[in-house]
């Protein structure tokens, strides 16, 4: 017997095409922690139309709807999304580089994708993304930062689908990024493609600066175990690392989740971690650091699923 849900499956895959929709689909495959469980029904559409089409049957059969890029920032309960997911990644990932170091990209390109290819244009100012996992579609919801550079100094144009289906195009000033928010976030828009400016720079010098902040995260942080990155946001004038640290709470472990040995500011899986052990190794962590030193940790990774 066709369920409502069978019927679903058909129309996103009339779509976005029958290999682009996944049911029951264990997010720990998508995501860089490596846990969560199964979303009712995933699908990487091929392009912004077919994207934008998902999203509206999504919308308009009134089921829940999560946008995700390349799951470097969430934790997704092990109990999975009853929804749909869409996932907009290394599918809808065209990056294209134009006159005068004008570099459009579609959201789901990685960051170190741009970066190689604007510094094989001879054109500098997105190096300190090459080492930030994501998409740049998850780079402009969150403003993405690291070491001198945020999203928001190279961003001139983000192209945005609304709740109403239509397409929008918002400049910097209507973005609104702060440290690690967006308008575009707080609006619910889904990002499809972004317009960077970058400035002329000689390829040899542009990679030395890759390498050197890539060395700097090698050093500092745990990149051989899954994580979502930085935990927590950085308290202001403060660092969530030294706090963790001086809580005595460096090495604390629940089951297979662990705060790094390595950098504190990281929870990292140590092995067969579930998303339940990372999300008690947080709330532990901001319980002792919060009696401690008098400071809520806000959590800077998006945690889906636990309502
Ligand atoms: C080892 C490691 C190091 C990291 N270092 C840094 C760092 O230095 N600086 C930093 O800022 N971050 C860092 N991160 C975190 C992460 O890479 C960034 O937050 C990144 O911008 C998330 O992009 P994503 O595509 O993976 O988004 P996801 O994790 O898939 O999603 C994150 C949020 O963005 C939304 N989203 C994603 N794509 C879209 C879209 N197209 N339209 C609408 N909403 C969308 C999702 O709904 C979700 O709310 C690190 C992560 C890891 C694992």
């Amino acid at each position: 017997m066709e369920t409502p849900e069978s019927k679903l499956v058909e129309q996103l895959k009339a779509i976005a095409g029958e290999e682009a929709v996944f049911v029951d689909e264990p997010m720990s495959a998508h995501t860089t922690f490596r846990v969560g469980g199964p979303a009712d029904v995933l699908v990487m559409p091929r392009t912004a139309d077919e994207a934008c089409r998902t999203v509206s049957l999504v919308r308009e059969i009134g089921c829940t709807l999560y946008i995700m890029g390349r799951g470097s920032n969430l934790l997704v309960a092990d109990a999975g999304l009853r929804g749909v997911v869409v996932q907009i990644a290394s599918n809808l990932s065209d990056i294209s580089v134009g006159e005068g170091g004008v570099v459009v990209a579609e959201a789901g390109a990685s960051n170190s994708k741009i970066a190689a290819m604007a510094r094989d244009a001879g054109l500098a100012g997105y190096e300190f993304a090459a080492g930030i996992p994501g998409s740049v579609g998850g780079a402009a919801i969150m403003n993405a930062g690291a070491y001198d550079g945020e999203f928001k100094d190279v961003a001139i144009e983000v192209t945005c689908l609304d709740s109403q289906g239509a397409i929008v195009k918002l400049a910097p000033d209507q973005a609104e990024w702060g440290y690690r928010t967006s308008a575009i976030d707080r609006l619910g828009l889904i990002v499809l493609s972004v317009k960077l400016q970058l400035h002329p720079g000689d390829p040899s010098a542009i990679q030395a600066r890759m390498d050197d902040l890539a060395s700097r995260r090698q050093s500092k942080q745990p990149l051989d175990k899954p994580s979502a990155g930085s935990t927590f946001k950085r308290p202001p004038g403060l660092f969530a690392g030294k706090l963790i640290q001086d809580a005595g709470m460096q090495g604390y472990q629940v089951g297979g989740a662990q705060v790094s040995t390595k950098h504190a500011g990281f929870v990292v899986n140590v092995g067969g971690a579930t998303a339940a052990d990372v999300l008690q190794v947080i709330q532990d962590v901001q319980a002792t650091v919060l009696e401690q030193q008098g400071v809520m940790l806000q959590p800077e990774v998006r945690m889906w699923g636990f309502e």
